[in-house]
């Protein structure tokens, strides 16, 4: 089914040059004087759009799950004493009229909420005829269809200032990330949808201080085209996530090593590109491996044809006819002849033989 989203541009204010958005705030909001303490931090390095959770889905029950709609007032406070715009989750139709009442300026859909169609629809629904930027973070598993359908039922609902946000996924194994990146899926996200902002939430996926910098430099060399980032007062006491929210200070010397690296080189001649040439590369692989395994699939079926029609596995006059046409589209490609025979013949040789054990 071919999915059809049609996105405008946010203009979001007071991003860095070169990045189109720019959020940081803390993970929730918890009490009057540390949302605006902070606003009033960040601010003061530059941020112009504050996040701060209000509602929060936990993992286990018992720990802090947000302030809820008090939290609009002091959002309310950070709005009038900043200028700042504001950013909430939303992961209902009841968080969205409330945050739509407060005057909430963009929302944002957590990535447990991304993972259910059903809270998604309904989302979508309470969002009908209402003009305002909305984010999608990708769903906790590695599905990119699920994070295009959420897109897209949001998109439905008519929102066109439609951004996604990537924060990793769940995963078992053991690594240095709280969210495993997989960064490919968010650059296919890239490539289906060339024109949806796509940002990237280091603290997510980082999930410790230390990452942070490297994730979200990572993903501005990616061609990111912006950030979200969590940021409190004081870490050590923040209530959710305090391991991996910077302080509004480290989060300014981030931000200049951001703005040393895009003003320095066009994106296409930065040295650092080395690793996102070699992420494009991860990409272009896992592409090959998807191609091979639909060959594979395809020869699969055809073995059982031949088999049921008794013809030979092998058949010369269709492997020559095949590897001449495709020695053709190499050339015209500029690939090389002998790269591309060696490769077919090991291709031809694996169909033979998954032909062959067909039962
Ligand atoms: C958050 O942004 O604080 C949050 C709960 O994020 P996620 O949905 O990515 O877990
Ligand atoms: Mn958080």
């Amino acid at each position: 089914m071919e999915q059809i989203i049609k996105t405008t541009p946010m203009n979001l204010p007071g991003a860095v040059q070169g990045l189109s958005v720019l959020i940081a705030g803390p993970c929730s909001a918890e009490n009057e004087e540390q949302t605006i303490e902070t606003a009033k931090e960040l601010a003061a390095v530059g941020v112009e759009v504050f996040r701060a959770g209000i509602w929060k889905p936990r993992t286990r029950p018992g720990s802090f799950e947000g302030v809820g709609s008090v939290g609009f007032q002091w959002l309310k406070r950070v709005k009038e004493e900043t200028g700042m715009m504001t950013a909430v989750e939303v992961a209902n139709a009841h968080h969205v009229y409330e945050a739509l009442k407060f005057g909430t300026d963009i929302l944002w859909v957590g990535a447990r909420t991304t993972a259910n169609p059903f809270t998604v629809q309904e989302i979508a629904d309470a969002l009908k005829g209402v003009d305002i930027p909305v984010f999608i973070k990708n769903p906790v598993n590695p599905d990119l269809d699920l994070w295009i359908g959420a897109l897209e039922r949001i998109n439905r609902a008519g929102v066109e200032k439609l951004g996604a946000i990537h924060r990793g996924f769940s995963s078992n194994s053991f690594s240095d990330y709280r969210n495993q990146p997989f960064w490919e899926i968010p650059l296919m996200l890239k490539k289906r949808l060339p024109d949806l902002t796509l940002i990237n939430d280091p603290s997510h996926i980082s999930g410790r201080r230390d990452l942070v910098s490297k994730v979200a430099l990572k993903a501005v060399n990616l061609g990111f085209n912006g950030l979200i980032i969590e940021s409190h007062n004081n870490p050590d006491a923040a209530l959710s996530d305090g391991a991996q929210q910077l302080r509004p200070a480290d989060l300014k010397t981030l931000i200049d090593r951001i703005r040393g690296i895009i003003s320095s080189e066009p994106f296409d001649e930065r040295p650092e590109n080395l690793d996102a040439m070699r992420t494009h590369i991860d990409i272009c692989d896992h592409e090959l491996l998807l191609a091979l395994n639909n060959r594979m699939k395809l020869s699969e079926k055809i073995g059982k044809y031949k088999r049921a029609n008794r013809m030979n596995i092998v058949q010369p006059g269709r492997w020559s006819d095949l590897l001449s046409k495709r020695l053709e589209e190499a050339r015209a490609l500029g690939l090389r002849e002998e790269f591309i025979e060696y490769l077919f013949n090991c291709i031809h040789k694996e169909s033979a033989s998954i032909q062959d054990n067909n039962v």
